[in-house]
């Protein structure tokens, strides 16, 4: 058996193609232009391609954004002022502080100044807190954009048994979350694994569906996977390849070439996740926008 491919760019243009029909609707209807403010600081080269990806997005769903970048010296106080300034801005609904920050910066100082209503990355502990007792927050994209993936795809979750590898909480934690709820693309019963766990293979060997975000290349083989399950890998992991221009290559946490023989359905890496991140990122900040049109708070 050869799995079904799921193409993330297919389907993340599908949904950005709707999001900048609101995006046109919202403009005709109230002015309002969603506006997306994005901060980077230093030059960490996958960091600045996502930003650059993500403000590319934004323009061709009609959106206004504003790009900071700073370099790696920026203190937490200037870093802190940033924040500020866009939370302040009226044409910015959502703000997005790209990580990882200098290790001298405390990335949760720099997250816990972004207003929850502007937080579009849904990465505040107020949005974090909400999403976990079901109450309206933006959803954190990358777990999203993986619950979108699945509906989109036909895959069941209600009463099957999830698998998570990670515990992070941009994604790991997320994802376990949304898999459980009692909603939509939720309704799983959940396992999710770590260093700490023993016998990986053996818990992975039992998902139906198979959520591997580790961000280490090859910490799910083929043989650690369920005939038939449906396998999400999250990693991006960039791997020395001399015969390549850019001298890397991408590479996911799951074993491409074996898991598909055994998989249903599985995401590539690159083409998987990562274009519905970004997706998701546009339609939080869609949302944002229609609060405010809308003088509703968070
Ligand atoms: P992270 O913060 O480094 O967390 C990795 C998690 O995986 C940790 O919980 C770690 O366990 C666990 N882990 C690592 N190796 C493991 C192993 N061998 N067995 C079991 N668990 C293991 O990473 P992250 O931010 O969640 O990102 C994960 C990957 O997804 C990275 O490659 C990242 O680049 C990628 N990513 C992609 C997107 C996208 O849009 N495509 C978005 C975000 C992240 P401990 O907690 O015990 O250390």
């Amino acid at each position: 058996m050869s799995a079904t491919i799921l193409d993330g760019k297919k389907l993340a243009a599908d949904m950005r193609a709707d999001i900048a029909k609101h995006v046109a609707e919202l403009k005709v209807k109230t002015g309002i232009t969603p506006g997306l403010g994005v901060i980077l600081i230093g030059m960490d080269p996958a960091s600045t391609s996502y930003v650059t990806a993500k403000e590319k997005a934004c323009a061709e769903a009609g959106m206004f954004s504003q790009d900071v970048r700073v370099p790696a010296e920026t203190t937490q106080e200037e870093a802190l002022e940033l924040v500020r300034k866009m939370n302040a801005d009226p044409r910015i609904h959502g703000i997005l502080v790209q990580l990882p920050l200098p290790k001298h910066i405390s990335e949760s100082a720099v997250i816990n100044a972004i207003l929850p209503e502007k937080d579009v990355d849904g990465f505040t502990p107020v949005n974090i807190g909400r999403m976990l007792i079901g109450e309206t927050c933006f959803l954190p994209c990358t777990p999203h954009g993986i619950i979108q993936m699945l509906l989109k795809a036909g895959v069941k979750t209600s009463g099957q048994h999830a698998v998570v590898v990670g515990r992070s909480n941009i994604v790991g934690k997320p994802v376990a979350h949304l898999l459980m709820r009692k909603a939509e693309g939720g309704n799983a019963t959940v396992t999710v694994c770590h260093t700490g766990t023993r016998d990986l293979a053996s818990f992975t060997r039992q998902a139906d569906i198979l959520v591997v975000a580790a961000g280490r290349p090859n910490t799910v083989m083929g043989d650690m996977i369920k005939p038939g399950a449906a396998v999400i890998d999250v990693g991006v992991n960039r791997i020395p390849d001399a015969t390549r221009k850019s001298g890397f290559r991408l590479a996911g946490d799951v074993a491409f070439d074996s898991a598909k023989e055994v998989a249903s359905l599985i995401t590539p890496v690159p083409g998987g996740v990562g274009p519905m991140t970004i997706t998701m990122l546009l339609y939080n900040t869609l949302a944002a926008a229609r609060r405010l049109a809308a003088g509703k708070q968070l």
